[in-house]
C-alpha cells in the first residue's frame, strides 16, 4: 500500500506528492488531467516570486518538479469512490482499487459556465472569471460581472476600483448577495445594476467587445459595449465522487480543520475542493503542504 496517495494533479495535490515524497515514504498521485486549472489560465502575476507567467508553463514545471522525487504518477485516472477499511481504499473508474494509509484529497473545482455564445471563444480574451487574478488586466476599462451572489457583487466592488466603469447583470429580480456588500455596491459611482438580465451572448471579434441580454420583464434585447466579462455563477468542487463518505458543506465543499483534516481519520484534503476561504494557486499550494504534513504526522502516530 501506499504511505500517502493524493487524488488530484493541480496546484494543491502536486505541492502534498513532493511533500510527502520528501519524508521518504510511499508516496503516489491520481490525476485526471494533471496541472488542473492552471492548464486553462493564460497570465499568472500573482504567484509571487514569478512576476509573470502563463498556465501551461507553471503547469510543466510544477510535472518536472514532482517527477524530481519518487512518486508514482498516475494521469488519466478517475477516482470514483473512497471507503475507510483497515486501509483506505481509492477506487478508479478503470476498476483498479488503491490501497493506502492516509490519502490527501486535491480534486479541486471548476467554474460554472454560462454556457452563451461567444464565452467558450472568448475565454481569456475578454471573458474571465477571477477578479484577483483577472481584474487588473481591465484597468480603465467598462467590464460586466454576471451574477448577483456574494462572489458577484463582491467582484464587482473590487473591480469598480480598477475598471472605469463596472454593469452588474443579475437574472433574477433581486441581487442575492448579503445587504453590507449590496449597500457598498449600490454607494459606489460608477457600478450600474441591471436585475432581470439574461444574458444571451458574449460578442467580440478578436476579443470581446460586448454583451446582449434579455430583459426579462419586457422581453426586450438590449446589447452593452465593454471590454470584459467576469462570470460568477458559482465555483463548483470536484467532490460529488465522495458523496457519502467525507463530510462537505452545503456547497460541496469538504470540511477541513486547520492541518486540513476531514471527518475520516486519515483522510485529508487541500485546495480549491475544501471550504478555504479563498481559491488561488498559492493557497491551494500552502493547504497542500500543510495537507501532506498533517498526513505524515499521523502516520509517526499510527
Ligand atoms: P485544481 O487546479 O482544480 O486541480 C484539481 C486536480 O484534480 C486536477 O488535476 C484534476 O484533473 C483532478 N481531479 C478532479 N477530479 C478528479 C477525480 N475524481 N479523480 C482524479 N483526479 C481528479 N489562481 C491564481 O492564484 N492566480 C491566477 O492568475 C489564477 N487564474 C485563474 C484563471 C482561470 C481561468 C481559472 C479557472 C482559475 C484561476 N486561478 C488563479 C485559480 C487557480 O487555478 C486555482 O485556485 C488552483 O488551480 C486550485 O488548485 P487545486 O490543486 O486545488 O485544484
Amino acid at each position: 500500500p501506499f504511505d500517502v496517495l493524493v487524488i488530484g494533479g493541480g496546484p494543491a495535490g502536486a505541492t502534498a506528492a513532493i511533500y510527502a515524497a520528501r519524508k521518504g515514504i510511499r508516496t503516489g498521485i491520481v490525476a485526471e488531467r494533471f496541472g488542473g486549472q492552471i492548464l486553462d489560465t493564460l497570465g499568472i502575476e500573482n504567484f509571487i516570486s514569478v512576476k509573470y507567467t502563463e498556465g501551461p508553463k507553471l503547469a510543466a514545471s510544477i510535472e518536472e518538479h514532482v517527477k524530481q522525487y519518487n512518486v508514482d504518477i498516475m494521469s488519466s485516472q478517475r477516482a470514483k469512490r473512497l471507503e475507510k477499511k483497515d486501509l483506505i481504499e481509492v477506487e478508479l473508474e478503470n476498476g483498479a482499487v488503491l490501497k493506502s494509509k492516509t490519502v490527501v484529497i486535491a480534486t479541486g473545482a471548476r467554474w460554472r459556465n454560462l454556457g452563451v455564445p461567444g464565452e467558450e471563444e472568448f475565454k481569456n480574451k475578454g471573458v474571465a472569471y477571477c477578479p484577483h487574478c483577472d481584474g487588473p488586466l481591465f484597468e480603465g476599462k467598462h467590464v460586466a460581472v454576471i451574477g448577483g451572489g456574494n462572489s458577484g457583487v463582491e467582484a464587482a466592488i473590487d473591480l469598480a476600483g480598477i475598471a472605469s466603469h463596472v454593469t452588474l447583470l443579475e437574472f433574477a429580480p433581486e441581487l442575492k448577495a448579503d445587504a453590507v456588500l449590496q449597500d457598498r455596491l449600490y454607494s459606489l459611482p460608477n457600478v450600474t445594476v441591471i436585475k432581470n438580465a439574461q444574458t444571451t451572448e458574449i460578442t467580440g471579434t478578436d476579443k470581446v467587445n460586448g454583451l446582449t441580454y434579455i430583459d426579462r420583464e419586457t422581453g426586450e434585447e438590449h446589447h452593452i459595449e465593454l471590454q470584459g466579462v467576469f462570470v460568477q455563477i458559482g465555483l463548483v468542487p470536484n467532490t460529488e465522487w465522495l458523496e457519502g463518505t467525507v463530510e462537505r458543506n452545503r456547497f460541496g465543499e469538504i470540511i477541513v480543520d486547520k492541518r486540513g483534516a476531514t471527518n475520516i481519520e486519515g483522510v485529508f484534503a487541500a485546495g480549491d475542493c475544501t471550504d478555504s476561504a479563498y481559491k488561488q494557486i498559492i493557497i491551494s499550494m500552502g493547504s497542500g503542504a500543510t495537507a501532506a504534513l498533517s498526513a505524515f504526522d499521523y502516520l509517526i502516530r499510527h
